[in-house]
């Protein structure tokens, strides 16, 4: 509730789930899917190779992958040829794993600049950003409530369905079952 006693209204969440994968992506991939919730990961295409297995598990569990570039770096400062080879050589490998072609690109650092798209329109990806962004990548990996309050209330009012951000590192892991219930506090459900 509201200060004027008011019941916020229902916000539908996307969650997102950046990097890997890594150590910490399929338990929390697992604990999303035990909540039915259904998460999209974005995954580099070098940890893709160095995880298969992993990468299978996501969508074993429901979840869907997106393409977050090969090696993670900063996008907007290379040359168009190295941009490509990054998101062709991402789609390539979670492909050849999951069979299914990511449709949604996320740039590591936000790091695009839109006379690229065409880049994009071949490979058919759409770019999809975070309206609220859990912290957890910045802070020292701390999840931040406050920030993710802020900017929850803030979107809820103008969007119908509102992308989280959080991360695949170990503090996220230790606070995903929290997190769910700090939402479903909040009249927020997930996308299922
Ligand atoms: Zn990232």
């Amino acid at each position: 509730m509201d200060r004027t006693g008011v019941e916020p209204k229902i916000a539908q969440l996307y969650l997102t789930v950046d990097d890997g994968p890594n150590k910490h992506t399929l338990p929390i991939a697992e604990i999303l899917a035990r909540h039915g919730i259904t998460a999209l990961f974005f995954l580099t295409g070098l940890d893709v190779l160095k995880h298969p297995e992993i990468t299978r598990c996501i969508t074993d569990h429901g979840h869907r992958i997106g393409n977050h570039g090969y090696t993670h770096h900063a996008l907007d400062v290379m040359t168009i040829e190295e941009k490509r080879k990054e998101l062709v050589d991402t789609q390539n490998e979670i492909i050849a794993i999951t069979k299914i072609a990511p449709v949604k690109f996320r740039p590591p650092y936000f790091a695009w600049r839109q006379e690229d798209n065409n880049i994009l329109d071949e490979l058919r990806l759409a770019i999809l950003y975070e309206d609220v962004d859990m912290g957890d990548a910045t802070k020292d990996f701390k999840v931040d409530y406050e920030l993710a309050e802020h900017q929850l209330e803030k979107k809820r009012k103008r969007k119908d369905y509102i992308v989280i951000l959080m991360h695949s590192r170990e503090h996220s892991l230790d606070e995903t079952e929290r997190m769910i219930y700090w939402y479903e506090d909040r009249n927020c459900v997930f996308f299922p």
